[in-house]
């Protein structure tokens, strides 16, 4: 090889370019990781009042979304059963929010308890599928864990338990 000719340099030059090129093309223009694309889609969400006689089908999909970017595609032929009052909502769901982690906000939605702040409604439900006669040993002991996981006062909590163990 002959260090002093000009191909030898210029081939040299077109091989290091080569390879940035290459380099940048996986890490994208800032060294950084390529971002994932973005799609915008139409989406549903089904949403169901929250009571202690609504059907134990709606509480489990009461706030579930469904397109093709989630795992439940089409949502289910409504009313659910008898005393279903399930509606939905089309939404757009954005995968750069989904791949942050983040979803739409959620929405409050109505109560036989009134108006609920999101995580007081999630714990109502959670509380209202736990002790749902129809529920599985499983599925109670799955949403009471969950129930219990979030952080909510004292006073909510004997708030709903008296409710729950109201007579209707
Ligand atoms: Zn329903």
């Amino acid at each position: 090889m002959d260090y002093t000719s000009p191909y030898f340099w210029l081939l040299f030059a077109g091989a290091v370019g080569f390879l940035v090129l290459r380099n940048r093309k996986k890490n994208g223009p800032n060294g950084l990781p390529p971002k994932p694309p973005v799609f915008r889609e139409r989406a549903t969400l089904l949403l169901s009042p929250l009571s202690k006689t609504t059907p134990l089908a709606c509480l489990l999909d009461d706030q579930k979304k469904f397109g093709s970017f989630f795992q439940d595609k089409t949502p289910p032929a409504l009313p659910h059963e008898p005393g279903c009052l399930c509606h939905v909502q089309e939404f757009t769901a954005d995968t750069g929010l989904l791949f942050k982690g983040q979803t739409e906000p959620e929405l409050g939605g109505q109560s036989d308890l009134g108006g609920l702040t999101p995580t007081e409604r999630r714990y109502y439900k959670y509380r209202l599928i736990a002790s749902h006669p129809q529920a599985t040993k499983a599925q109670q002991s799955q949403f009471a864990e969950l129930a219990q996981s979030l952080n909510l006062g004292t006073e909510f909590i004997e708030k709903i338990k008296t409710h729950l163990e109201e007579k209707l």
